[in-house]
């Protein structure tokens, strides 16, 4: 059976107040999970109806330590959860549906932000389909979505099929290639600078005349020899060879409507992210660009007790190694906030 499998006898929703709950099962959560189960705090990881996160749609990882040769994302995510398991924590393949945080200056002032009242101080409530969880602390770790252009084809192109969404990861193995990246923001700039240094020739489609990007790195960009801009264009369809492929796009003027065809083996897309923040953005602020908001080391936010981790939190570094970090980091400040409970109410 998969290791993904929802296994019907496998373990079940907890009835007892447990010192934390994990919500996502990427690396950011297993990290997590491993980090605070291994610190012998009872831990329950609700890794989604979908779990494994981004690294579930790709191919081969690269950039991730300790595996020189790469590693399969999904193979990745695997043993991550594996070692999470192996750790004490217990994995339950649901969504957090909702979140009754316990809310109070301090771990010892607490009063609830929604429903009724606290059965204890200090307690969380992680609503699942399966029932209610109560945990002195939380980690949030649902990590975000690039967005997509929406194209027929465009899913079954990504896994290193032609597809991509992050030139940091996939951009060395399109050495000697022509490829296009799509956006106007810094993000698509990033991706350009990074691709251009592997790449024969990079294309940047843009469907405006103008660029959001700051000037400084819109200025780097036009100075690339390899890099030609093209403004005022919309991919409106993918290509493939016969092996499956990406081998081209096709293009609309936005101003006259005129298609074009631009033989490709790769395209980047970037056009920004989707943080997933609903089950907080009613209680933590949000950033600029609409990530969570934190207040301290560890991922800490105005919620006691609630700690955030990884791409949810991130639209710098968005990598499967800081999100790891960043879970690492959720749990020693969790289990830091265990400790302090532990006195408070001693
Ligand atoms: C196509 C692609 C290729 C990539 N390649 C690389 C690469 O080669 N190297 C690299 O370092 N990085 C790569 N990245 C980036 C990397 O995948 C992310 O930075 C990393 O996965 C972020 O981890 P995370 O745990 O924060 O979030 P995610 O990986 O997004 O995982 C979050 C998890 O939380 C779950 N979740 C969300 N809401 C809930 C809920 N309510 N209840 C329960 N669970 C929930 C989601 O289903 C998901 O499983 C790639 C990204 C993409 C999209």
């Amino acid at each position: 059976m998969s290791i993904w499998a929802n296994v019907a006898a496998g373990p079940t929703l907890p009835t007892d107040t447990v010192d934390a709950v994990v919500v996502g099962g990427g690396p950011a959560g297993w990290t997590a999970a491993v980090y605070l189960a291994r610190a012998c705090a009872d831990t329950v990881v609700l890794a989604g109806t979908a779990p494994g996160g981004q690294l579930m749609d790709t191919g081969t990882v690269e950039n991730f330590p300790g595996f020189p040769d790469g590693i399969d994302g999904p193979e990745l995510m695997a043993r991550m959860r594996e070692q999470a398991e192996r750790a004490g924590a217990t994995v339950l393949t649901l969504d957090a549906d909702e979140i009754r945080y316990a809310v109070g200056s301090d771990a010892d002032e607490i009063r609830y932000a929604v429903g009724s009242s606290a059965p204890d101080k200090a307690v969380h409530e992680v609503v699942t389909a399966d029932g209610t969880l109560r945990a002195r602390a939380i980690v949030l770790a649902t990590g975000s979505a690039p967005r997509r252009l929406g194209l027929p084809g465009e899913s079954a192109l990504g896994g290193g099929l032609g597809v991509a969404y992050c030139a940091v990861c996939e951009a060395p193995l399109f050495k000697g290639r022509d490829v296009a990246v799509v956006g106007g923001g810094d993000s698509a700039m990033e991706e350009v600078l990074a691709l251009a240094q592997h790449a024969r020739r990079v294309r940047l489609l843009h469907r405006h005349d103008s660029f959001r990007a700051t000037p400084v790195l819109l200025k780097r960009v036009r100075q690339l020899r390899n890099v030609e801009i093209r403004t005022g264009l919309v991919v409106r369809a993918l290509r493939r060879d016969d092996g499956g492929r990406l081998a081209g796009l096709t293009v609309e003027r936005t101003a006259t409507g005129a298609t074009e065809d631009l033989a490709v083996q790769g395209l980047f897309v970037a056009i920004g992210h989707d943080p997933r923040t609903r089950l907080a953005d009613r209680f933590l602020s949000l950033t600029a660009t609409g990530h969570l908001h934190t207040t301290g080391p560890g991922g800490a936010t105005e919620l006691p007790g609630v700690f955030v981790a990884g791409d949810v939190a991130d639209d710098r570094f968005r990598q499967a190694v800081t999100a790891a970090g960043a879970g690492c980091a959720a749990a020693l400040e969790t289990t830091r906030y265990l400790r302090h409970l532990e006195d408070v109410h001693a």
